[in-house]
């Protein structure tokens, strides 16, 4: 009896270790060629469809499972984890992270309790550092719960990358492109060289409106150009669709980014107020792509006032 009892504790605590509050979307992984695979989230804000609004990605190799970013809760991030183990017992050894914001982070301690390094760029720090991440975490606890609660925390990286950066784990060879601060404090993608799969990042929303924020869009501007000239198969972006038509999967954030530049530009260079300058825009090539109103004039001010302080 007292083996028993003791058998049926240590279950229990094995259990709770492991325990995160199932989700009700459907998280499954799409196998895209060879090896490399992606979870496609949702087309939603940050916090509807249980947080499930962006990708993730993960390749097996015969030496362990490359994971690329970590969902938006550790519960996603736990379901997730159960679509690997339906294609492998590899253990996950490394998570590249495209960067660090709230809906690619909180599935971390997921996949560091399985052992894994994360990697991840130079600038991660500063968002770690802020206030933000603190705030942003405690209204997750709020918005996102049960998924995002007090046992979620935010993962510290193992490793910082920042420059191009080629690895190899088993047969697969995999490049890190480091961009710099772009979309965010610190951007990269990571190729698997082998089955020609890039993974993008938000560098890339597909098929919608990009969240521009507080980014260095000319430098993102500039990052696409890089972009679109690596030769791929497959393209997985931060948010939306895969294909293997990586021109069309990047051209809605592509021909967005630059028409916010030019616009913007000739309207900061004549130092013609927001306001007036916002309404006479044609915004007709965009105003019917999803998130076209929650974004839109926010990314055109947040543009506005980065092109004030760098044109001058
Ligand atoms: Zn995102």
């Amino acid at each position: 009896m007292k083996i028993l009892m003791l058998l049926l504790a240590l279950l229990v605590s094995s259990v709770q270790a492991t325990e995160y509050e199932e989700v009700s979307v459907e998280v499954e992984a799409q196998n895209l060629i060879g090896n490399a695979y992606y979870v496609p989230g949702m087309s939603g804000a940050a916090t509807e469809y249980e947080g499930f609004i962006s990708n993730a990605g993960f390749v097996v190799t015969s030496d362990g499972v490359v994971v690329f970013d970590a969902l938006g809760t550790p519960s996603l991030a736990n379901a997730m984890l159960s679509e690997i183990r339906k294609i492998t017992d590899q253990p996950i050894k490394i998570v590249v992270m495209s960067h660090y914001h709230a809906d690619h982070i909180y599935g971390l301690q997921v996949f560091k309790d399985e052992g894994a390094q994360i990697w991840a760029p130079k600038g991660t720090w500063d968002y770690l550092d802020s206030e933000i991440a603190e705030n942003l975490l405690d209204s997750r606890r709020d918005l996102l719960f049960p998924w995002v609660n007090d046992e979620t925390y935010l993962v510290k990286p193992d490793r910082i990358i920042d420059q191009d950066t080629k690895f190899s784990l088993g047969e697969h060879q995999f490049l890190i492109s480091y961009f710099g601060k772009v979309h965010s404090d610190g951007d990269m993608s990571l190729l698997s060289v082998t089955d020609q799969t890039l993974y993008s990042g938000d560098i890339i929303f597909e098929g919608r409106i990009p969240f521009v924020g507080d980014a260095d869009i000319i430098k993102w501007a500039k990052t696409l150009d890089r972009v679109r000239k690596i030769r791929v198969g497959y393209f997985v972006p931060g948010h939306g669709v895969a294909s293997d038509q990586p021109k069309q999967t990047m051209d809605l954030t592509y021909r967005y980014l630059n028409f916010l530049l030019d616009k913007l530009s000739v309207a900061v260079e004549e130092m013609n107020p927001f306001g007036e300058v916002y309404e006479a825009i044609d915004w007709s090539e965009f105003e019917d792509e999803p998130a076209f109103e929650a974004a839109n004039r926010k990314n055109a001010y947040a543009v506005y006032l980065y092109l004030e302080r760098v044109l001058d």
